[in-house]
C-alpha cells in the first residue's frame, strides 16, 4: 500500500495499492494544486495498515501460538495414553 504526503498542503492521500496509482495521485495534486510544479517535502510513503485485533504481530506471536498448540496436543496425547 502506498500514499502520497504533501508537506507543503500538510495533506496525506488515501492509501492505494501500486505505485502506478500513487504516482497518478501524486501527478493529478501536483497539477490541481501546484500548477504541475514540484512541491518541496512531498514523498511516496510505504503505507502499512494496522493490524486487525488478535492478528499477531510479531514474530513471537507466532512462537508462542505454535507452542501454545504444541502444549495442548502433548496435553491431549497424554490424555489418551494415560
Ligand atoms: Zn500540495
Amino acid at each position: 500500500m502506498y500514499r502520497y504526503r504533501c508537506e507543503q498542503c500538510r495533506t496525506t492521500s488515501p492509501p492505494v495499492r501500486t505505485m502506478r496509482e500513487v504516482e497518478t495521485e501524486r501527478t493529478r495534486h501536483r497539477r490541481r494544486v501546484h500548477a504541475g510544479h514540484i512541491p518541496d517535502g512531498e514523498e511516496i510513503q510505504t503505507h502499512t495498515p494496522p493490524p486487525r485485533p488478535g492478528q499477531p504481530t510479531r514474530p513471537i506471536h507466532y512462537v508462542a501460538y505454535a507452542a501454545l498448540v504444541v502444549a495442548l496436543a502433548l496435553i491431549i496425547g497424554a490424555r489418551f495414553l494415560a
